[in-house]
């Protein structure tokens, strides 16, 4: 028998019309209470394909999640099917009926009738208020599993889970929370961190050890094995984030699962400077990431998106003679966007990006995925020169991380 299982129910996750948002944030809640997600499943609004499912799971997984489909629209069709996997029926609920009817009522909409059937619940089941939503979800205890309805918007179902499901399934299981701990590096590829630390990360007993690439770096992940040691899973954590620490610098960057965007935002806050951005191939997207983050006017005065030769002339005052002896995409215009982008707003800080990102616009001497990132601070300036592969868009992205990470980079150094 499983811990939990997870279905995922709409035709839109299906066709690739909308990303699933529950399961990678249903796993890390539920880890949090102890809970393993052992399988999840994507299914389409089909009422049999549904109960179907739910009457195959029953009694093979303690916990069994079904979200989405719970609207008005006969489209909608979770409410019947999850009532029927489990072999009930369902019978009307008047206070969900009554909060529908305050909803829309505060909406200033007239209710209609289709909405009735949001306030259907399976005979012992017990309701879950959906306080930001008309559809309300449920528990149902089938014996050995018990059945967790939820509806589809993560705003609706997320305070939902954070107010009425974990504390449940916290008391249905009674476990301690799941350790995890996540060691963020980024500039060093998986086969290199492998070779440097595989011995260190092979004699984490009480760790299980696993690694996750992604275009912007390489995450070591440790997950506690079953019935390890509180002191040797200390241990060994606090040796891993040592050796990593010695052996890779400021390419480790974060011990936790905040964002390299995340921790150059709380590192500026921190330290109370200011920055100014000018973006070439990177078209604002680092502006963007960091004013992502509520507080982000404390320290960011300007990002200018400086894509044509003239703007980054008018804009940053870089001398016309720079550019057309050495190109937009060099040191020297790197270096000149950072000063100018720096004097213009008087930052303590200044980042720049200039590159090619393709796919055409290269040569010889300088190719697709050649990008300059620059930095500039009091008494400073450096350009770092990279060379990324891959489509534009990877091109872009990692000189966006590329360039937040020299930032961290010299901010750890000042
Ligand atoms: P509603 O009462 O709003 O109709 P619902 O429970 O019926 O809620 P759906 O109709 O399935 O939910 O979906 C409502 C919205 O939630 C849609 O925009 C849908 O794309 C989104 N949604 C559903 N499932 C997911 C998911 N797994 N991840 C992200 N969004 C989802």
């Amino acid at each position: 028998m499983t811990d939990c299982e997870i279905i995922l129910v709409g035709d839109e996750l299906l066709k690739g019309e909308r990303h699933d948002a529950h399961l990678p944030w249903l796993a890390r809640v539920l880890a949090g209470v102890g809970v393993r997600v052992a399988r999840a499943y994507t299914i389409r609004d089909d009422a049999d394909e549904i109960r179907g499912l739910i009457a195959q799971r029953l009694g093979e997984t303690r916990l069994l999640v079904i979200t989405g489909g719970l609207g008005p629209t006969p489209d909608d069709v979770t409410r019947e099917a999850f009532a029927a996997g489990f072999a009930r029926e369902l019978e009307f609920h008047n206070p969900s009926w009554q909060a529908i009817v305050a909803r829309f009522e505060s909406y200033g909409r007239p209710v209609t009738d289709a909405n009735r059937r949001q306030a259907m619940v399976p005979t012992g089941g017990e309701v879950i208020p959906n306080a930001h939503g008309t559809a309300p979800g449920c528990f149902l205890d089938g014996g050995d599993t018990l059945g967790v309805l939820l509806p589809g918007p993560p705003r609706e179902l997320r305070p939902m889970v954070e107010r009425d499901v974990l504390p449940r399934v916290a008391t249905l299981f009674h476990r301690e929370p799941l350790r995890v701990e996540t060691f963020r590096t980024i500039g060093v590829g998986e086969s290199d961190l492998m070779t440097q630390f595989g011995d260190a990360l092979g004699r984490l007993d009480a760790w299980r050890v696993s690694s996750l690439p992604s275009l912007t770096g390489v995450d070591i992940i440790l997950t506690a094995r079953d019935g390890a040691d509180r002191g040797a899973l200390d241990e060994g954590a606090n040796r891993m984030e040592g050796q990593l620490r010695a052996g890779l610098g400021g390419k480790f960057y974060e011990h936790g699962i905040r964002s390299l965007d995340r921790v150059v935002h709380d590192t500026l806050s921190e330290r109370g400077d200011t920055l100014a951005v000018a973006e070439s191939l990177t078209g604002g997207r680092i502006g963007a990431m960091l004013t992502d983050h509520a507080g982000s006017s404390a320290y960011l005065l300007a990002d200018v998106v400086t894509y044509s030769n003239e703007s980054k002339v008018k804009m940053l005052g870089v001398q016309p003679e720079i550019i057309s002896e050495h190109g937009a995409v060099s040191e020297e215009t790197c270096t000149a966007m950072a000063h100018g982008v720096r004097r213009a707003t008087g930052a303590t800080w200044a980042l720049t990006t200039t590159g090619i990102a393709g796919p055409s616009g290269g040569s010889e001497k300088k190719p697709v995925g050649l990008v300059y990132l620059g930095v500039a601070w009091d008494g400073g300036v450096q350009a770092h020169r990279v060379r990324y592969r891959g489509s534009r868009d990877m091109v872009r992205t990692r000189a966006v991380y590329g360039a937040l990470w020299i930032l961290l980079d010299r901010l750890h150094r000042a």
